[in-house]
Order: C-alpha cells, then sequence, then structure tokens
C-alpha cells in the first residue's frame, strides 16, 4: 500500500509497515476481528475523539470554547489558531485538543485516565496503558504543539501550565488499543436509542457531524463524498468510521497518504462500506 508510516513521532517510524488489523461491531452485539486486529498499536489522535466524549459526559458546554467548523490547514496549524485569536477550529485540530485535554485535567486531575477509563469501560477491555516511550518520543521531538499551547496561553485559552497539558497531551496520544478494542468501544457513537448511556444524544450527533466534517482533517471533505461516514484518524495508522444506528469499523494499517491518514485504513473502510452498503447518506 502507498505511503509512509509516520516520522513525526520517531518511537512510531519503526513500527512495521505491514501491519494490517481490522474490526467490526455492530449495535446488535456482533464483533468480527481480522488480522492483527488485537495487537494494541498507538492511537494517537484517536485518542482525541475520546477525550472529547470523556469531557462532554463531564461538561456538556464544551462548544462554548471550541469551534465545530471544518479545517483546511491540517490538525498542526498555528496560523490557522492565530486568525482565530486563539479559538480553536474544531476539537480534532491539535489546538482543540489540547482545549480538551486542558479541560478534562481541570474536571478530573487527570486527562489520560479519564481517557483509558473510557475506552476500557465501553469495550470491556480490563487493561489500557499508554506507552511512556511513546509519548517521551513525541515530547523531546515536539516543536509544534508546544507552540500551539503558547498560542493558546497567550489568549487566556488554557486553565492549567503548559507543560502539564503538553506532558498529559502526549501521554494520552501515546495510548495503545486494538482496533477490536476502539471499535468496541466507539458503539456509543453509534448508538441511536433515546436512553443512550454513555453520551447524551444530541452530543452523540453533534460529536458525529463535527467527525464527518473534520475528523479526517484535509482529506474529511473526499472521505464524506468517497465513503460517507463519519471517521477519524490517527498518525499511529489508525481509522475509525461509525455507521449510526448500526455499527462501527475501525482499520490499522501504518502508512500515511499525504494528509497523514492511513491509506490502507481508508481504501479497506471504503471497500467494506460498499460492500455493506453503510453510508450515512
Ligand atoms: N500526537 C500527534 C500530534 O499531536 C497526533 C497527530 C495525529 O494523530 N494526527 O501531532
Amino acid at each position: 500500500m502507498a505511503g509512509h508510516v509516520s516520522t513525526q513521532v520517531p518511537a512510531l517510524s519503526s513500527v512495521p509497515p505491514t501491519k494490517f488489523g481490522m474490526a467490526v461491531a455492530t449495535v446488535d452485539g456482533c464483533v468480527l476481528t481480522a488480522g492483527d486486529g488485537t495487537e494494541p498499536f498507538s492511537i494517537q489522535s484517536l485518542s482525541k475523539l475520546f477525550a472529547l466524549c470523556a469531557l462532554l459526559q463531564r461538561n456538556p458546554a464544551v462548544w462554548d470554547h471550541i469551534g465545530w467548523g471544518p479545517t483546511d490547514s491540517g490538525y498542526g496549524s498555528v496560523a490557522e489558531l492565530e486568525r482565530n485569536l486563539g479559538r480553536p477550529r474544531n476539537p480534532f485540530v491539535n489546538p482543540g485538543a489540547l482545549v480538551v485535554t486542558d479541560r478534562l485535567i481541570e474536571l478530573t486531575g487527570d486527562a489520560v485516565g479519564a481517557t483509558i477509563d473510557l475506552l476500557a469501560s465501553t469495550s470491556g477491555t480490563a487493561v489500557i496503558n499508554s506507552d511512556g516511550r511513546v509519548a517521551l518520543s513525541e515530547t523531546v521531538a515536539d516543536h509544534r504543539n508546544a507552540a500551539i499551547a503558547h498560542v493558546l496561553a497567550e489568549h487566556g485559552k488554557l486553565v492549567n501550565a503548559i507543560d502539564r497539558v503538553l506532558t498529559q497531551y502526549f501521554a494520552q496520544c501515546a495510548i495503545a488499543a486494538s482496533v477490536e478494542t476502539v471499535a468496541k468501544s466507539a458503539l456509543f457513537l453509534a448508538d441511536r436509542s433515546a436512553d443512550a448511556t454513555v453520551l447524551d444524544s444530541g452530543s452523540v450527533r453533534r460529536v458525529n457531524a463535527v467527525l464527518l466534517m473534520s475528523g479526517m482533517y484535509g482529506a474529511a471533505g473526499d472521505v464524506a463524498y468517497r465513503i460517507g461516514l463519519p471517521a477519524k484518524s490517527g498518525i499511529g495508522g489508525g481509522v475509525l468510521a461509525i455507521m449510526p444506528g448500526l455499527g462501527t469499523v475501525c482499520v490499522w494499517s501504518p502508512p500515511l497518504d499525504t494528509d497523514g491518514n492511513s491509506a490502507g485504513g481508508v481504501a479497506a473502510i471504503e471497500e467494506f462500506a460498499r460492500l455493506a452498503g453503510w453510508s450515512v447518506f
């Protein structure tokens, strides 16, 4: 498959490009897993989705601080944040994700623990860890997230000290989970029942809308056009897609395309969605 394994986080550059795992979970309780589907991988920006939902569980007013519109500037744009006077465009670009982590620290004292708790409790996975080696590797190599955090702080958008927010954010991105765990956990975003227990139905609808517009960064329009499902990617090579009312599909394939999305993951989900007839349109 075309593309290259991410070098942005040096510890991830040695992940074998041939890894491939796929899992499908349905709201009526069916789980199918293939390939390396039970092997934990670095979920990176997939963690932004679960951190956001962990925050929404505690404070649905997140949207007062973060926008919900699409970006055409990629996930790490300092310029876009400056243009918006420090208001993050959405929760999936890094400025928005840093504000989510900051608010989660404020409410729980441990954003990483709260994100892991949500992943573990919703998937029934007993042990989920953050990989300290990956987190340290990003901490040492990173300049961009530090720059973003400083711009946020300049505009008074962070409650906690910059170093604390960055340390927690890198550890949150370094959470390791399998596609099976991610697919099972995210089922609450496919739950259309009025008595949904994990997240209220209004939040579920809004999160899916923002995923469709922004979960795949610069390729969001392309993914909406080709696949038609709310989706989220991470530079560890994971992609998750949600079919409201039916289920979820998650793929891990490390080589990334030029938008920073898993090339094989998007291709596999496109083919699966076509075969299964999954599209929100
Ligand atoms: N940890 C990475 C970052 O913050 C995650 C990026 C991604 O997965 N898209 O830049």
